[in-house]
C-alpha cells in the first residue's frame, strides 16, 4: 500500500507493537495516520511466516505473550483469538535435560538423593514462605551447602549461557542481571509466572492485520523513512517541506540522526532454521544449552502454534553475534546496556527534545530491553499523553 493522503495527522515509522498500537489509538480517534516500514511486511519482530509444510515460524525468533498488565491484555484480545499457553524450557546440564529455571526436580536428575534432599530441607528452612530466590542470595549464603549448591547453578545455568549471548566476561555483568535469575522453591516448571500467558491463536501477524486494518492508517512497506523524512534546526521535514503534525519514531534512534554521536551497539543473532521429517524433534517447545555448543536454544515452533501437522517439524538454533549497522542484513537485537551507552544514547534523545512534536517509542529508539507487554503499555500511556489530550510531554 502506498500513501494516499498527503494531509496525514501523525506519521509512525515501524510497524512493531510500538507503531502498530499507536497507529490504531491514532486512528480511532479520527486522525489520519501514514506507516513507514523498512521491511516487506508488517509486525516488526513478531512476525510470523507459514512455511511449506504449513508450519507457522517466528522469523525473529520466538516470542512468547505474558504479561501481568490487564489493560494490555485486553487491548491485545480485541484483535483476533488467543489461547492459553504456559511456557515451559529445559535446559541441557551435565547431558541431562532440566527444567529452567533451576527448581527442586531440576536438583533431583542433577544431585544424588541424599545431596539433592539436603538442599531441599535447608532451603525450605531457609526461605520458608516465598516461591523463589535469586542465584545470588544463595550464592552469598552463610550456610556452605546452599552457596555451594547456588554456585552449582550459577556456574552450569547461567555463567556460560550469559558469556556466550553478551560476549564479554561475566565479571562485567551487571548485578541486577544477576539478581533476576531465581530458583524456584519447589516443583512449578513454568518459566513465567505472570497471570496472563497466551498465544494467537492464528499467529502474531493476523493480530497486527487486524490492529493495522482501519480505515484511517495507510502503510507503506519497504520504505526506509529517513528516505522522506528528515530534522534539520530542530524542526520536521517531510518530502522536502517542513512538517507540523506528530512523528512517532520506533527506530533506531542513532540512525535517525545519522549516527552523529558514534553507533549505539547491540548483539544480534544468527537464527538458523531447519526442517525435519518427524513428528517432533524435542520434547519442549524450547530447550536451552548454557555451556557446550555454541547456539544459546533450540526452539520447536510446533509446540507454540499447536499444528497438527504430521512427520514435519521445524527448529530453530540461535547463534549471538555482533551486531553492524553497516550491513544491511544485520539486525539489533538486545540493546547493550552500559554507563557509556547510555550516556551515547542520552546525547542523541537531548536532540530529540528540541524538535517538538517528534516521539521516541520501543525498544530501538529508547534503547532498552522492553518485553512485548511493557512495550504496548508504553504506547498506550505515550498515546494518553500526546493523542487525545494533546499533552506535548514526551
Ligand atoms: C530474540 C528475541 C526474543 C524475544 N522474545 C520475547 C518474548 O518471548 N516475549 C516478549 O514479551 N518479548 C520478547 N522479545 C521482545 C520483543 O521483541 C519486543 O518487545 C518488541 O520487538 C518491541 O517492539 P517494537 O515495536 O519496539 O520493535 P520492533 O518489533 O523491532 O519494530 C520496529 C519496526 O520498525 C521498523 N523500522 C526501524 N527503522 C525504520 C525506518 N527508518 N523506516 C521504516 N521502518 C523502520 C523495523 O523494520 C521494525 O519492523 C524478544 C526480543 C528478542 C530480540
Amino acid at each position: 500500500m502506498k500513501e494516499k493522503n498527503m494531509n496525514y495527522d501523525v506519521i509512525i515509522v515501524g510497524s512493531g507493537f510500538a507503531g502498530s498500537t499507536l497507529a490504531r489509538k491514532f486512528a480511532e480517534d479520527n486522525k489520519k495516520v501514514l506507516i513507514y516500514e523498512k521491511r516487506n511486511q508488517i509486525s516488526g519482530n513478531m512476525y510470523e511466516e507459514t512455511l511449506d509444510s504449513g508450519i507457522r515460524v517466528h522469523k525473529y525468533g520466538p516470542h512468547i505473550f505474558h504479561t501481568n498488565d490487564k489493560e494490555v491484555f485486553e487491548f491485545l484480545k480485541q484483535y483476533g483469538e488467543w489461547y492459553f499457553y504456559e511456557h515451559k524450557v529445559l535446559g541441557k546440564i551435565n547431558n541431562v535435560l532440566v527444567p529452567i529455571p533451576f527448581n527442586f526436580k531440576s536438583l533431583e536428575l542433577l544431585f544424588p538423593k541424599e545431596e539433592a534432599d539436603e538442599i531441599k530441607n535447608k532451603l525450605l528452612k531457609k526461605y520458608p514462605d516465598i516461591q523463589k530466590v535469586s542465584i545470588l542470595d544463595l550464592i552469598h549464603d552463610s550456610d556452605k551447602t546452599i552457596r555451594e549448591f547456588g554456585e552449582f547453578v550459577y556456574k552450569n545455568v547461567f555463567e556460560n549461557y550469559t558469556a556466550k549471548q553478551w560476549n564479554i566476561p561475566i565479571s562485567e555483568i551487571d548485578k541486577s542481571v544477576i539478581n533476576r535469575v531465581p530458583v524456584i522453591l519447589g516443583y512449578d516448571d513454568r518459566y513465567f509466572q505472570d497471570k496472563y500467558q497466551f498465544m494467537p491463536k492464528y499467529g502474531y501477524t493476523k493480530i497486527f492485520e487486524e490492529l493495522l486494518n482501519h480505515k484511517n492508517i495507510d502503510i507503506c512497506l519497504k520504505t526506509n523513512a529517513l528516505t522522506e523524512i528528515s530534522i534539520n534546526d530542530n524542526k520536521i521535514y517531510w518530502k522536502d517541506k517542513e512538517y507540523k503534525g506528530i512523528v512517532i519514531y520506533t527506530g533506531e534512534i542513532d540512525e535517525l540522526f545519522n549516527y552523529k554521536y558514534g553507533a549505539l551497539p547491540y548483539r544480534s543473532l544468527d537464527l538458523v532454521f531447519e526442517n525435519y521429517n518427524m513428528n517432533y524433534f524435542q520434547s519442549s517447545s524450547v530447550v536451552n544449552y548454557p555451556n557446550e555448543e555454541k547456539f544459546t536454544r533450540i526452539t520447536e515452533f510446533k509446540y507454540f502454534s499447536n499444528q497438527l501437522i504430521e512427520n514435519k517439524t521445524t527448529i530453530l538454533k540461535e547463534y549471538p553475534k555482533k551486531y553492524d549497522y553497516k550491513d544491511d542484513s544485520s539486525i539489533p537485537y538486545y540493546a547493550i546496556i552500559n554507563d557509556e551507552n547510555l550516556e551515547k544514547y542520552n546525547k542523541y534523545y537531548e536532540l530529540v527534545k528540541k524538535v517538538p512534536n517528534l516521539y521516541m517509542c520501543g525498544r530501538l529508539a529508547e534503547y532498552k530491553y522492553y518485553n512485548m507487554d511493557a512495550v504496548i503499555a508504553r504506547a498506550l500511556e505515550l498515546y494518553k499523553k500526546v493523542g487525545n489530550k494533546n499533552e506535548k510531554s514526551k
